[in-house]
């Protein structure tokens, strides 16, 4: 039998917190709360979620604390949930750790979505990664090397192979173009950030940008790159 995935939600805001819980059950979690921030790392530590909700406007704690704290000793996946849609503010989080940020108010679809990209890029028991990612519309052969778009082959340069392994081993998040560098080209300077500029356009060129009117790669500015599924 398998265990529910835990998610951990730390939010003051009892309205949100009693949605979150619904959408998050329905959605085939078990779903554990705090209202402040030393009652979330009270509960992370008791609980052991297998992922954190955290709101960054908390009492007595807020949720850039309670990030640093998590971080400091963890690597469990956390979304942040802002309330301003600041860009500042989403950087800051990112830098800080967070995996992923979602601006109040979101769409409860959204929210399952990101939740499930973020547990999906868990290893099961630490096993290996899968070798191959198949969302239906783009499959990725991480031994072979074979990229296919609902069903045709793309031949990618070595470059734009790895950069797009980085990107959908972790799908549905974002990237920071360091992590990207460091993954891709196993460059931990960071100072060759045009590269990942420039291969992102190929990828793009590659994978039908402009078919759809949609950014396979997203572009998130100021951290870094994301890929996100068309709705083909
Ligand atoms: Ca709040």
């Amino acid at each position: 039998m398998t265990e529910l995935a835990k998610v951990l939600v730390i939010e003051d805001d009892a309205d949100i917190w009693r949605s979150l819980q619904v959408l998050l059950g329905r959605a085939g979690y078990s779903v554990v709360w705090a209202g402040d921030g030393p009652e979330g790392l009270r509960r992370f530590e008791d609980d052991r979620p297998d992922l954190v909700i955290l709101d960054i406007g908390l009492p007595r704690l807020d949720g850039w604390s309670v990030l640093e704290r998590i971080r400091h000793r963890n690597e469990t996946p956390i979304l942040l949930l802002t309330a301003r849609g600041l860009e500042t503010d989403k950087v800051r989080g990112l830098l800080g750790g967070a995996d992923d940020y979602l601006t109040k108010p979101y769409s409860n679809n959204e929210l399952v979505a990101r939740v499930g990209a973020l547990l999906r890029r868990l290893p099961p028991n630490g096993d290996a990664e899968p070798s191959v990612f198949d969302d239906g519309w783009l499959r990725v052969d991480f031994a072979n090397h074979e990229v296919t778009l609902d069903g045709v082959d793309v031949r990618l340069t070595p470059a734009e192979f790895r950069l797009l392994a980085v990107l959908v081993r972790r799908s549905g998040t974002v990237v920071s173009r360091s992590d990207i560098l460091e993954q891709a080209w196993k460059d931990r300077t960071g100072t060759g950030q045009s590269r990942v500029k420039f291969t992102v356009v190929g990828l793009r060129r590659k994978l039908g940008e402009g078919l759809t009117g949609h950014n396979v790669i997203e572009n998130v500015r100021g951290f870094g790159y994301r890929y996100a599924r068309p709705n083909v």
